[in-house]
């Protein structure tokens, strides 16, 4: 059992402090292992304390009793990208402060921290506006956008960080500030791609577009088609508009009675992809591949983008996930060959769920890289890859296969990582591989700026200059 290392008395204050019915929650606490649980059920964290503030003020006030006590403080809104487990800080969870106060004349939207995108997808399309959001509607708005956020609309709209007009920030002394182009511009530059590094976010200003429509989904082929799909789909995307963003899917359906019959225990090649223009546009796109060959299943169809979520089809439910990723510098043939050969093996159960090729550039890359920490803007892929792993043996396990990968694919890979698609350790070690040098330089001035104390340290790993 672990026990609080506070007295009663100085928890006690912090909660006098607070607006009443904040949750403040220490080992022990009958609510302790509920709310020490992140989204990802591979995260076993042991924080000294867990806060959940319902106002901005309850976050200065919390972060000032981080102060006097000496307690690095992690900040959570869902747990989908825990980098460093929050054991011995104080574990401030934002998700009480949620919410969307959209302006449809000015096409955009004030969201709260602890705010998961399915709540403003829901809210801009009421008003047939679209935010950019990834391909989960259940991750939070703030920990991907502080990350990148690279989503179905970004070769069009480009990452979530670029369309942020302001962030709201409670700094490591308590102050309570706006960091936007014209008010703190090297902290809203840094908050662009830095992460948690700076500050807790509490809200912020996003643009948003005037997309009702998507032709979008998935062409599920045999795996056995796999050579010929990366083919075809490394030569359609050299003529793509920046509408469609598009992805190159190998996909292992577990065995399970949640996963639908056609699918279940099945392997898959699958181009997935969103189209953000005239659905007859969209189609026309997408005829080579159904004139390729008949897809299995074929549900890329014209939706409401209300529907997002329906393209990837992620999980909701907490689950126990290992991730990494990389960019790759070009669709060469001995990346589907690595891609086959670690994704789908055919002598033993595969120990990846899937591997995603994303079509990156278009907007993404139109945008002066020196205009945020985000970097390594032209690397034309991504590719991410998500094993399930129940026990830290599998996870072990998950984790050195992933490696092997990346090792077979070196010569094809970009120096640079994307930070949102890595986790725990590896994010950490390879932080400095998600920036340029110069960038990186920057954020560690801007690091000894806002946090010399290094309070926010359980994000990228970005210590003071
Ligand atoms: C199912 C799934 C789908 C995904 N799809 C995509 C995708 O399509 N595109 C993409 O780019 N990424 C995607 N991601 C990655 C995702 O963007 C990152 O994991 C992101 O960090 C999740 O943010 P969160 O707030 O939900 O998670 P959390 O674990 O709550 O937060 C992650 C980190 O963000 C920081 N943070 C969160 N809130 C604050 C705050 N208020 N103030 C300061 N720092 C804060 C902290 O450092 C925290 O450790 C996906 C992840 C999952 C699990």
């Amino acid at each position: 059992m672990v026990v609080s290392r506070f007295s009663s008395t100085a928890v006690g204050q912090l909660q006098a402090g607070l607006t009443p019915g904040c949750q403040v929650i220490t080992p022990g606490h009958e609510r302790y292992d509920e709310a020490r649980r992140a989204w990802n059920l591979a995260v076993d964290q042991y924080p000294a304390l867990i806060v959940r503030p319902q106002t901005t003020r309850d976050v200065a006030e919390t972060i000032r009793f981080a102060e006097a006590q000496s307690l690095p403080v992690a900040v959570t809104g869902t747990g989908h990208g825990v980098i460093r487990n929050a054991d011995n800080a104080l574990l401030l969870d934002t998700s009480p402060l949620a919410g969307v106060h959209l302006d449809a004349a000015a096409q955009t939207a004030w969201i709260g921290a602890g705010t998961k995108w399915g709540t403003v997808l829901s809210a801009a399309q009421a008003e047939g506006l679209a935010p950019l959001l990834g391909s989960s509607p259940d991750v939070g708005v703030v920990g991907y956008t502080l990350g990148g956020g690279f989503g179905w609309l970004a070769r069009k709209y480009g990452l979530a960080t670029d369309s942020v007009n302001y962030f709201e920030v409670v700094t490591a002394s308590g102050e309570h500030i706006k960091a936007s182009a014209t008010e703190n511009a090297d902290l809203f530059w840094g908050l662009r791609g830095g992460g948690g590094n700076f500050g807790v976010v509490t809200g912020l200003e996003m643009r948003l577009y005037p997309v009702r429509h998507v032709y979008a989904g998935n062409l599920y082929y045999p795996v056995e088609n796999a050579r010929e799909a990366f083919t075809l789909f490394r030569q359609w995307i050299s003529g793509v508009p920046h509408e469609l963003t598009a992805a190159f899917v190998l996909m292992n359906f577990p065995p399970i009675p949640e996963v639908p019959e056609i699918f279940r225990g099945q392997s898959f090649v699958i181009l997935r992809g969103c189209y953000c223009g005239p659905a007859e546009q969209g189609e026309a796109l997408l005829r080579p591949w159904r004139e390729w060959r008949t897809p299995q299943v074929d549900d890329f169809k014209l939706m409401p983008f209300a529907h997002a979520a329906a393209i990837s089809n992620d999980p909701v439910d907490p689950l126990p996930a290992h991730t990494s990723g990389a960019w790759l510098r070009a669709l060469h043939d001995e990346v589907v060959e690595a891609l086959i050969q670690y994704v789908l093996p055919n002598q033993a159960p595969p120990l990846l769920m899937f591997s995603e090729i994303r079509h990156a550039g278009g907007a993404i890359s139109a945008v002066d890289p020196s205009t945020t920490a985000f970097s390594h803007r032209e690397a034309p892929y991504s590719l991410q890859m998500v094993g399930v792993v129940p026990t830290p043996e599998l996870r072990a396990r998950v984790g050195h296969h992933m490696a092997s990968l990346k090792q077979a694919l070196t010569p094809h890979l970009h120096q640079g990582v994307y930070l949102n698609f890595l986790e725990g350790e590896e994010a950490r070690e390879r932080t400095p591989q998600g920036f340029s040098a110069e960038a990186y330089a920057r954020l560690q001035r801007l690091k000894a700026k806002y946090d010399p104390q290094n309070r926010f340290g359980y994000s990228f790993a970005i210590p003071p200059a």
